[in-house]
């Protein structure tokens, strides 16, 4: 397979032109006039910008998608811009009848979900560079590199490596959990000739759902004739996927979850989110299993960092089945306290917070009664 590489120049109002860059050696990458719309919608919603000028026919359901895509971005954020796509509507193409299926793969535990559960049926891992991880890390590039070769051999999947610039184009104009989908679905789009079906896999389950750049109703509408983009695994919590995927030696082997990465760190082994996948793996009965994490959960951590008990709080739902879990084993009842106690808090400062509030609009009304 010989690699190849698409560029494009973006420009939203008076900024700066940016060439952005995406290329692989391991896929040929097409020039698709969608991939282009999609990289650059969102930013020109953020930046306030009219329209979007594409001087090749688009697909028309694609078309219609982005319509939908912006309705539900600004039922989100009502101060974002609409913009108008100006470009002709090509005649849809057949669709290929036995085409191949991608899936993004991160070595985190959504990705390791998806694989696992479409097993069958995927026949290629795609990792993007630049995304997760800085184009400038290569320290950092490399380990995951390795990490994503040895999961496609280990399940006998191909490997496609994709580099871009996209996210440094990002960045300046809309924030990443909100454009993460869209960057997917632009690589996506450029695959269109070599893959069919596109998995991403999902961060949140259907009873969590958030306002997220990835999200099942917004993912598909990024499809075409030639790509359907598929949100998987909104069906399993966190909890229920770790459990799903810890028996499996792969995971054992290369699981990654930091997004923090202090000094490199594959897995950190100290932030929340390390910090949570550690008490699902050992509710699981697979943390021992694990070499990627090299140490059990801190309760020390827990207790000290408010940072991690915030998020702790806020996520408390993922966390509830994990302990119940956990409360039957003797030895991890200082975590399940610990944790439980972080949840706790919540009540606590919600009641002080109440409290506060209705004192503070009984004073007003006193105020406007006594003061002339
Ligand atoms: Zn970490």
């Amino acid at each position: 397979m010989s690699g190849s590489s698409v560029s494009f120049r973006a420009q939203l109002r008076s900024q700066e032109a940016l060439t952005v860059w995406i290329q692989s050696q391991d896929a040929r990458l097409s020039v698709s006039p969608e991939a282009y719309v999609a990289a650059l919608l969102l930013p020109a919603m953020y930046a306030g910008s009219d329209s979007i000028v594409v001087d090749k026919a688009l697909d028309q359901s694609f078309l219609n998608g982005v319509d939908t895509i912006q309705d539900i971005f600004q039922t989100w954020h009502p101060h974002l811009q609409r913009v108008h796509v100006v470009g002709s509507a090509r005649e849809r193409k057949s669709r290929r009848r036995e085409g191949r299926t991608a899936s993004f793969f991160t070595g985190g535990v959504d990705s390791f979900y998806s694989l696992i559960k479409h097993r069958d049926t995927i026949d290629a891992l795609v990792y993007v560079h630049g995304f997760d991880v800085a184009l400038g890390n290569t320290p950092l590039r490399r380990q995951v590199s390795r990490m994503v070769r040895a999961v496609g051999a280990q399940f006998e999947k191909e490997v496609i490596e994709i580099e871009t610039t996209l996210r440094e184009f990002s960045d300046r104009h809309a924030p990443w959990e909100r454009y993460h989908g869209a960057a997917l679905a632009t690589v996506g789009l450029t695959l269109s000739e070599e893959f069919s079906h596109c998995i991403i896999p999902s961060s949140f389950p259907y009873n969590h759902l958030r306002i997220w750049g990835s999200h099942p109703l917004i993912d598909p509408l990024w499809s075409t004739d030639m790509v359907t983009f598929i949100h998987d695994g909104c069906e399993a919590s966190r909890f229920e996927k770790c459990k799903h995927i810890s028996g499996n030696e792969a995971v054992h082997r290369y699981l990654r979850v930091c997004w923090r990465n202090p000094e490199g760190a594959y897995n950190c082994g100290r932030c929340e989110k390390c910090i949570r996948t550690m008490t699902f793996l050992l509710a699981a009965g697979a943390l021992d299993e694990c070499s990627t994490f090299s140490e059990a959960p801190s309760i020390k951590r827990i207790k000290r960092y408010e940072e991690i008990q915030a998020t702790i709080r806020r996520l408390s739902y993922q966390y509830l089945p994990a302990l119940q879990a956990l409360s039957e084993k003797p030895e991890s009842r200082p975590l399940v306290r610990a944790i439980e106690s972080a949840i706790q808090k919540t009540s606590l400062r919600a009641k002080v917070h109440t409290i506060l509030r209705k004192v503070r609009a009984r004073a007003r009304r006193v105020s406007s009664k006594f003061l002339p």
